[in-house]
C-alpha cells in the first residue's frame, strides 16, 4: 500500500496536484478507517497503517517538495519486476531517519531549528515554527523536511506542550472534523 492508496486514490495522482482541501479530507476520511476502534470492522488480510503512518503520509503528500521524491520513488518502483513490487509503507526511503526536535539546534531570533547534513551543509534541514504549528493544528507529531543543500529527507518528531483549555478546543475541533 503506497501513500496514494492510503488516501483512497486508485490510481496515485503522480505529477498532479492536490487541492489541499480535497487531502485534508482524504487524510481525516484514512485517520477515520484505520482509527483502531474500527479495525474490527476492515476485513481480514487488509494493510492494516498505523495512526502515525497515516499522519506522516498526509505530511509527505502536503509537502510540495517531498512530494515530489515521494512520487520519483514511486515510479522507481513501480517500474521494478512484479517481485520488486511495493508490499508496504515500509518501502519508502523519505524520512527513513527520525531524529527529536530536542536534537536539533534552536537558532535565535530566526526561531528555526537547524540540523547539519552529512551533505556537509552545516544548517542543511531546517524546522520553523509555523512548520511545527501547522503540523500541531493537523494533530500530527512529526514533520518531515528535506535538506535544503541535497536530496536527503529525514522525519522530525516534537512533543506538542499544550495547556488544557487549548486541548479542549483542539479535542472539540477534531470531533466537528470527524463527524
Ligand atoms: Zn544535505
Amino acid at each position: 500500500m503506497n501513500y496514494y492508496q492510503l488516501f483512497d486514490y486508485k490510481r496515485p495522482p503522480v505529477g498532479r496536484a492536490i487541492p489541499p482541501g480535497i487531502l485534508k479530507r482524504r487524510y481525516h476520511d484514512a485517520l477515520l478507517k484505520y482509527h483502531p476502534d474500527k479495525l474490527a470492522l476492515q476485513p481480514p488480510g487488509q494493510p492494516m497503517p498505523s495512526i502515525d503512518e497515516i499522519k506522516l503520509a498526509y505530511q509527505v503528500l502536503r509537502n510540495t517538495k517531498a512530494r515530489e521524491a515521494y512520487d520519483k520513488q514511486l515510479l522507481l518502483h513501480s517500474q521494478r519486476p512484479a517481485n520488486g513490487a511495493m508490499t508496504g509503507l515500509d518501502t519508502f526511503h523519505i524520512g527513513e531517519e527520525v531524529i527529536d526536535l530536542d536534537d536539533m539546534v534552536f537558532n535565535q531570533p530566526s526561531s528555526v531549528w537547524t540540523r547539519g547534513c552529512r551533505c556537509g551543509e552545516p544548517h542543511g534541514f531546517q524546522v520553523t515554527e509555523k512548520l511545527l504549528d501547522t503540523a500541531t493544528e493537523e494533530g500530527c507529531s512529526e514533520v518531515v523536511v528535506g535538506c535544503i543543500g541535497c536530496s536527503l529527507w529525514i522525519r522530525v518528531g516534537f512533543v506538542v506542550e499544550i495547556d488544557a483549555e487549548t486541548a479542549e478546543a483542539a479535542s472539540t475541533l477534531i470531533q466537528l472534523s470527524v463527524s
